[in-house]
């Protein structure tokens, strides 16, 4: 079996959140299970700095009039996954991220730079026996991949069978439909069972109408999204394909994220010897600027900082998190108010809360480990791999029931049970509850440390998703 796994992103290559997670472990994944997987991603310069090309770049002409365009062959820093380089300097070759620029505004030229990634995905697909390599499978991820299934119908014949997978409904890729042509699509494409969606393009939408099965990353999200209160208007289409419709929870790359063998912490630690938990956690509060010899837990929150992640639910109940006695460290960028917001709460309450606005892997890494509660108060989350990470480094996830939040995470209802502590409603009381159902924990040492050890003990390797990734692609190649 072949798969072309197409991303915008792909730790360690370029990194903005969980995608890129997922995108540089599953086709590893894939591989052990003897898939021959392979990605796609554009040449964004960043990338330059983790990859070995491997053989002469091919000539791809210049599909889109956007720039001259080649496929570079690669393999990353583990030499496992081959890949495969869009690149068009033209498109890619500049400062800023796969998805803004340094301002922080959207690329205008997103619609091209996302659409040869699709278009050079489909083109392998289809004339890849020409570079001695043909998918049976193409597995695209999120918006910035919907367009190749749609060019693979469009373009008719025996076709590679396709896979997209919802990592965020939310991020719909919608431009004005004067793109369409400049993308490679039919006019014919714009409509209600094409890529139309309320007068805009819809590439996320050109995923779902046109892809053989679609997945998404949690059982529960894969329910929540075919119903109006989290569909974002596509609830309809999606119930409509329940049936093509699955939720494979997102795996831990464990070689990265495993306390017991973590270049980022101070000290190793198990589930066994938790000595090396406390050296992280006096490490984490001297480069947070937290009062060092405070009784309470530290509550850690590593997040983008927006709505979704509720953390202006957080802002609202830091007070009284304070008042139980817990610390508050929190690591992310994102909205300026929410960031402005941190940033004032932490210089009104010196030593108890430490802000770190940016994005730091290493620093992330210390936070998981020395941080004694992670926090993810989700308004929606498709799977959420903190909590994930957390579980694995004895850090007791506080998480709201929703999506991959509530599949990942067992509440500790009775002492003896439980992995974590889940509430239901997107509220500060909720946030505060929790906490200090938390803290109350924390405060019976013994009954923590079993709590510890169960949520240590929890196994969310890759290799279960690849199974179930493979028997999706069973179901569609002949
Ligand atoms: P999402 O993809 O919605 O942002 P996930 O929980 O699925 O959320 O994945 C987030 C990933 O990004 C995790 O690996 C997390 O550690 C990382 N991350 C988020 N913010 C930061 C940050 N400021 N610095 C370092 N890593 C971060």
């Amino acid at each position: 079996m072949k798969v072309l796994f197409a991303a915008s992103e792909a730790y360690p290559l370029i990194k903005t959140g969980g995608l890129a997670d997922v995108a540089g472990a599953l086709p590893a994944a894939l591989r052990d299970l003897d898939i021959d997987a392979r990605l796609i991603i554009p040449a964004y310069p960043q990338v330059e700095n983790f990859i070995k090309i491997t053989d002469e770049p091919i000539d791809l002409g210049d599909p889109l009039g956007a720039g001259p365009t080649r496929l570079l062959r690669a393999v990353g820093p583990d030499g496992k996954v081959p890949i495969f380089l869009v690149d068009c300097p033209t498109l890619y070759d500049r400062e800023g991220g796969p998805y803004v620029n340094p301002k922080g505004e959207d690329w205008a030229d997103n619609h091209l730079r996302f659409g040869l990634l699709c278009r050079a995905a489909a083109t392998i697909c289809t004339s890849g026996a020409i570079f001695g390599w043909q998918p049976d499978v193409f597995h695209g991820n999120d918006w910035q991949t919907g367009l190749t299934a749609a060019h693979l119908v469009q373009w008719g014949g025996r076709r590679t069978a396709t896979v997209f997978t919802i990592h965020n409904l939310h991020y719909q890729g919608l431009f004005d439909p004067s793109v369409l042509p400049a993308v490679g699509l039919r006019q014919e494409s714009f409509g209600l069972h094409g890529v139309e969606f309320h007068g805009m393009v819809s590439f996320l939408k050109a995923g779902l109408q046109y892809s053989d099965r679609l997945t998404t990353v949690s059982p529960t999200y894969a329910r929540e999204i075919q119903g109006p209160a989290f569909g974002r208007g596509l609830d309809g289409l999606l119930a409509g394909r329940s049936r093509e419709l699955k939720g494979v929870l997102n795996g831990v790359d464990y070689a990265l994220w495993d306390p017991a063998n973590d270049p980022a912490i101070p000290a190793s630690y198990s589930a066994k010897n938790l000595a090396g938990k406390k050296k992280a956690k006096a490490a984490l509060r001297e480069t947070m600027g937290l009062a060092p010899d405070h009784d309470g837990p530290v509550i850690g929150i590593v997040s983008r900082m927006t709505e979704q992640k509720g953390l202006d639910l957080v802002l609202a109940a830091i007070p009284h998190c304070l008042t139980q006695g817990a610390q508050v460290c929190i690591l992310g960028s994102g909205d300026s108010w929410l960031e402005d917001g941190f940033k004032f709460a932490q210089e009104i309450n010196p030593g108890m809360i430490g802000v770190r606005i940016g994005y730091d892997e290493n620093l992330a890494h210390l936070m998981v480990a020395g941080s004694d509660c992670f926090l993810v108060p989700s308004r929606f989350e498709p799977c959420g791999l903190t909590q994930l990470y957390a579980l694995r480094y004895g850090t007791i996830p506080l998480v709201r029931r929703t999506g991959g939040l509530a599949d990942t995470v067992e509440d500790a209802g009775t002492e003896g049970s439980g992995t974590g502590f889940l509430f239901d409603h997107a509220t500060p009381d909720d946030v505060v509850w929790t906490v200090g159902r938390a803290v109350d924990y924390f405060n019976k040492p013994s009954i923590w440390k079993s709590l510890q050890q169960r949520a240590m003990a929890k196994d969310f390797s890759w290799q279960r998703a690849a199974e179930a990734y493979l028997a999706t692609y069973n179901e569609i190649v002949w």
